[in-house]
This record gives structure tokens, sequence and C-alpha cells, in this order.
């Protein structure tokens, strides 16, 4: 039994039906053949859909390998259009790595400097206001929910505070997409990037929401694709797969929001049943992301049942388990927790399979766990 969809998600069934199909079309969409042509129509409907989704027009839009690829294009992109001027970025301490990381590396260069926000500052838009004026940031980024808590960040309040000092705004809103409904126009954010592989698209496929395309310089130069955004020939298979994903949950959205949330209360209110002792870390957050305390070691508790009960849950991101040194989650550290709370934390996360039978049987698989370790 699978409970960890917010490291990833099996491809959705109408993908896998249509896989051949789409595998047959090789012809590359730059080439001037007739099904050349064809098959970068179909790009474009793809982008249409995709646009369609976040409620802007197709020229906002642009195919990358993924969120990581997204988050640095946009975050490292923003530095080399404006390199001749000082710059100042902002964002959190519990963003994924692959925010952190471009930023951290952006500091080596002499006129770029960063800051990163508490996160009560983030979440209250008058102390950010204070922040922004004294450290005039050029550029920020904050994530839309978190990916080991599922906190969400206010961004349509964080955006009116940057927006009305000038400050560039992109957002990761890997977990978000699927879960919240994204409307960048409301919004009002500059860039916003997702990953099609939480959302039941094959991986290696990513989106960048570009307010104004001319805002970032390219990371990937070569034959002009993506309006010399990204090159590289199209990686066709994917970004067709991605457009029935998308298809999917714009047509399902409410009953994927209804099904979760039937997950989420099953779960909680089979706990409770149980007696076992448990304490959330955010209650507030996305609603197939659980954060939970029990009263024994996360990775523990994980490893047992998926040795014993073929049963996966999580202690915290899957790209952290990269890293050769075993530290505890910055997330849930810079979340306000101490560090035996954070040994304890276990992410349990819910997707279109789960069923209420799997929750029944996951709830009596972590008490038979705590019975015989706790
Ligand atoms: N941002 C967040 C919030 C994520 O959860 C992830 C993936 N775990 C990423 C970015 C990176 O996505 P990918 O590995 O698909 O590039």
């Amino acid at each position: 039994m699978y409970f960890d969809y917010a490291a990833t998600t099996p491809v959705l069934k109408e993908i896998k039906d249509n896989a051949y199909q789409l595998l047959t079309k090789y012809e590359n969409p730059s080439s001037l053949h007739i099904k050349s042509k064809e098959i970068k129509d179909e790009i474009e409907l793809a982008r249409d859909k995709i646009a369609a989704f976040l409620k802007t027009t197709s020229d906002h839009i642009f195919f990358t390998s993924g969120a990581t690829e997204s988050n640095n294009t946009a975050i490292k992109g923003f530095y080399f259009n404006n390199k001749e001027i000082k710059q100042h970025y902002f964002t959190s301490l519990i963003e994924h790595p692959s925010v952190i990381e471009p930023i951290e590396y952006l500091n080596c260069f002499s006129n770029f400097s960063s800051s990163y926000i508490p996160l009560e500052i983030i979440l209250n838009p008058y102390e950010l206001e204070k922040e922004v004026l004294f450290k005039s940031p050029t550029f920020a980024s904050f994530m839309m929910a978190n990916n080991e808590t599922g906190t969400i960040f206010p961004i349509k309040e964080i955006a009116s505070v940057l927006t009305k000092h000038g400050t560039y705004l992109h957002v990761d809103a890997t977990q978000a997409i699927g879960k919240i409904n994204i409307d960048v126009q409301e919004l009002d954010v500059d860039a916003l990037s997702f990953s099609g592989h939480k959302i039941f698209a094959p991986k290696g496929i990513g989106v960048l929401y570009l307010k104004d395309p001319s805002s970032v310089a390219p990371l990937i130069h070569g034959g002009g694709q993506e309006k010399g955004l990204r090159c590289g020939t199209e990686n066709v298979f994917n970004i067709l797969a991605l457009k029935i994903a998308i298809n999917y949950f714009t047509t399902h959205f409410t009953e994927i929001q209804t099904h979760y949330k039937k997950c989420r209360s099953r779960f909680l209110a089979k706990l409770n049943t149980t007696g076992i002792e448990y304490i959330l870390n955010e209650t507030n957050g996305l609603v197939n992301i659980l954060s939970i305390r029990f009263p024994m070691k996360g990775d523990a508790l994980a490893d047992i049942l998926n040795f014993k009960y073929n049963t996966m849950i999580s202690v915290g991101s899957a790209c952290s388990s990269n890293k050769n040194e075993k530290k505890l989650s910055h997330a849930l550290k810079n979340s306000g927790l101490m560090d035996h709370e954070i040994q304890k934390t276990t992410r349990i996360s819910f997707g279109l399979e789960t069923s209420l039978t799997d929750i029944d049987n996951l709830v009596k698989n972590i008490n038979n766990v705590l019975a015989v370790y706790h």
C-alpha cells in the first residue's frame, strides 16, 4: 500500500492507455515534415490546456524537465537577466533544495545577497512589508505549500505586499498543484513552477509560468525551442502525457478534493478509535498531506511498515535522502519543531488510488507496530 503521493504519483491510467500511441509520434517537432508540424500543433494544444488550468494564456507557459529546472530557471535566470544591478533575494528556510541551493549558488556573486525570512514574518503581511521596506528585495521565492508539512503560504497576500514594492515573486507550486486551485492572474505572481509527476503525469516534465517571458535569461541555450528560454528537442511524450493529466484534473478537480478530504477524515477518525497517541504538526495544511508524530521514531515506524506490512509512508521528503549526511529535516526544524519531535515525525500522503480500505489497513498496521515496538 502506497501513502507517499507527496514524493511522487503513479502515472494516470488514461496516460498508460495512450502511451503506445503517444510513443509512435517520433518525428522532431522542429522538422518541416507534415507529421512534425502536427506534433508541434499538439504541443501547442497541451500548452493551451496547461495555460487554461492556471488561468493564463499559452505564451506564458514553458516546458522544462521538472520543478527543479523551473525553480533554477526563475531564480538564476532573473539574476542573469539583471546582473548589472545589485540584487537581494528573499526566501524561506522551509523551501525545497531546488530553491535554496540556486540561491546559495548565487551568493558567490559579489552584487548578490539573500535573506531567509522566518515563517512567522512571511505569514504576517504587516511584518513582511516591514522586512521588504528594510531590505528592498529585488526577487522573492516562496512555496505555495510545503512538501513535508503541507503548510500553505498565503501567496495572494504575500504577492500584494511584494508587488506593491516592486519585488519579483516566484512561487514553487509543486505540492500545491492539483490540491489548490491556482489562478496566476488573481494571485498576481511573476513566476510559478511545478512538476508533472506530482499530478499523475510521468517524471521528467515540468512547467514554468512567466508573467513576463522576457524577465528571465535562459539557462539552456541551443536550437531555440520554447522561444529560446529552454532549448533542446521537446519531450513530446511527457508534454502530451502532462496534457492528459491536466485534462483529468480540470474535469475532476472538485471530486478529487472531496476524495482527499474523505481520506484525511477517515484516517483521523480511525486513529481516534484505536486510542493511538498522535500529534499533527500542521492542522491547516494541504488536504492530502499529514505530517504526524507517533510515540516512536518515525524512520523505524516507516521501515517496519515497509518491510513487515508492505506499507509505504515517509519520514520527510524523498529528495533529502540523496544527501549523504543524516541531518534532521531543515523544513521541520524551521517550522519550529524540536529535534525529538522531528525524530518522531512521519509523512502520510494520499492520492487518487487511495481507498478507504487501504486507510483502515494503514491504521491497523500502525497500531500493530506501535503495540510491539513502542
Ligand atoms: N519543489 C517542491 C515543493 C517539491 O516537493 C519538489 C519535489 N519533491 C520539487 C520542488 C522538485 O521537483 P522535481 O524533483 O520533480 O524536479
